[in-house]
């Protein structure tokens, strides 16, 4: 059976104690009972169950719950089963074999749905109604479409003044209750910590629980990436995943997960990981850059890449710990590298939000300076999709993004209505 463990101070409690954080205030781990689970023929389990139309086997998360924990009733949009798009054209022009995973194509458009349905599922089984995060983005989107889907009270807390109600408009569409405090983002997720901590496991229906990222349970879910990337593999590990980083769950996920499946045997190697940040958004990056002697949280961070828009990442210690057993590294890219690798991957046709692109600016820069080498096989994880900021696509296209080069600008060419001046733009 999983347990939980306090990264803090070590102390152990059963999944069922419903508990996000420890009494002390540490984030918590899931402990998953590896020897117990090397009994099982893993492999063949879950190759069994690809294909399955039904839930759980045909969710991209629920496939793997071994690895995960025990559940009875899930609250599932059937998520994961996403894409590794192979990119003929740029392998070639790097000189490796490139994939692009794309979580952009999850049921509310980002990988977020991963870890709702994990976090939400262990919440319900909890005896919980209300569901509640702190966020403008993604996060929301996907809180409020399976609080909806589940028959749930799902709950969104914003922050006054500027917000661009088009990142609300899936939570809104949804269902969601909006809330929109007086204060700041960091106002707002101190109030959701407050309603976390006043959560009552002898009350749950009178309780609030809390989907911020400091959510374990979450962490469980992403790790489904990872997972589902090696079978789409045929469980040959790639050299490298590259992944955007903002607010490090991910990238904790990731080496949770790759360092489960190698102590499992599912991988005979481990892949490294590259976490890209932002210039303007970077303290894990520094972080690594000085031997990771100090963690310094940036005060305002600032990248047209908001998704990893985060200058307090709650999960650096984990994230570190992921870098540190796969032999990773962690880079950061300009503003102007992630609009240019976003119009690559647009203009493939595979498409992906700003924040996404980072991992193919990270590529690039790996695979210029020698650190990925020749013919090596890399991951490059896309985390939303393209029409989650359709501004930045449209506004780079015109070239009226301040300071950005829109050199892959495409833009709408007005001709004469006939057949002639048509044939002259095919030309
Ligand atoms: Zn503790």
């Amino acid at each position: 059976m999983q347990k939980l463990s306090c990264i803090a101070c070590g102390k152990k409690f059963e999944i069922g104690e419903n508990r996000v954080v420890c009494e002390c205030g540490g984030l918590l781990d899931v402990i998953q009972p590896i020897e117990e689970l090397k009994k099982l023929d893993l492999k063949k389990v879950f190759d069994e169950r690809l294909g399955s139309c039904e839930l759980p086997n045909a969710s991209g998360v629920w496939r793997y719950r071994e690895l995960l924990f025990d559940t009875k009733k899930i609250i599932s949009r059937y998520e994961g089963n996403t894409r590794l798009y192979p990119s003929e054209k740029l392998s070639a022009e790097l000189g490796v074999e490139l994939f692009f995973k794309h979580e952009g194509e999850n049921p509310t458009g980002s990988f977020k749905d991963r870890g709702m349905t994990t976090a939400l599922t262990i919440g319900y089984a909890a005896g919980c109604q209300n569901f509640v995060c702190a966020s403008t983005g993604n996060t929301s989107a996907s809180l409020a479409s399976y609080c909806s889907v589940g028959s749930l009270n799902g709950i969104v807390i914003i922050p006054n003044g500027k917000i661009a109600l088009g990142k609300l408009s899936q939570a809104l569409a949804f269902g969601a209750k909006v809330l929109q405090i007086d204060g700041n983002f960091d106002v707002a997720m101190e109030l959701v910590n407050k309603l976390g901590e006043k959560f009552d496991p002898e009350s749950p229906t009178d309780s609030v629980y809390v989907l911020n990222s400091v959510n374990p349970f979450r962490i469980e879910g992403q790790k489904t990436i990872i997972f589902e990337i090696l079978q789409q593999l045929n469980w040959n590990a790639p050299d490298w995943i590259i992944l955007p980083a903002g607010n490090l769950g991910n990238t904790s996920a990731f080496g949770k997960a790759i360092s489960e499946a190698f102590k499992l045997g599912l991988i005979e190697r481990k892949p490294r990981i590259a976490a890209v940040q932002a210039v303007g958004a970077n303290p894990f990056f520094k972080y690594f850059d000085n031997g990771w002697e100090k963690f310094e949280a940036m005060k305002n961070p600032e990248t047209i890449a908001t998704a990893i828009k985060i200058g307090n990442p709650q999960s650096f210690l984990r994230a570190r710990r992921a870098i540190e057993e796969t032999n990773g590294v962690v880079l950061e890219v300009s503003e102007n590298e992630i609009m240019d690798a976003k119009a690559t991957i647009d203009a493939a046709g595979i498409g992906c939000e700003p924040a996404s692109a980072c991992s193919l600016a990270g590529i690039r820069q790996l695979a210029k300076n020698g650190v990925i080498q020749k013919n090596e096989r890399v991951v490059g994880i896309l985390t939303g999709h393209l029409l989650k900021d359709p501004d930045a696509t449209i506004n780079y296209h015109a070239g009226e993004l301040a300071g950005i080069d829109s050199a892959r600008a495409n833009q709408p060419q007005q001709i004469e209505a006939s057949v002639k001046a048509f044939l002259a733009t095919i030309k």
